[in-house]
């Protein structure tokens, strides 16, 4: 996934990478242990979200 890798998920959209990285997208969400409190959206690693907290 190269240039994403670091990049936050919740900026994927914004720059139009989601369609692109759909399938990296798929694996990152598909456990999601966290939520972005800001942008609603979920993800398994934390680092990946910009305002992360942890889903009960
Ligand atoms: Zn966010």
């Amino acid at each position: 996934m190269g240039k994403l890798k670091e990049k936050k998920l919740c900026k994927w959209v914004k720059d139009d990478d989601l369609e692109e990285a759909l399938k990296d997208y798929k694996r990152l969400v598909v456990s999601a242990t966290h939520l972005c409190t800001k942008c609603g959206r979920v993800c398994n690693d934390k680092k990946l979200l910009c305002r992360a907290e942890k889903l009960d």
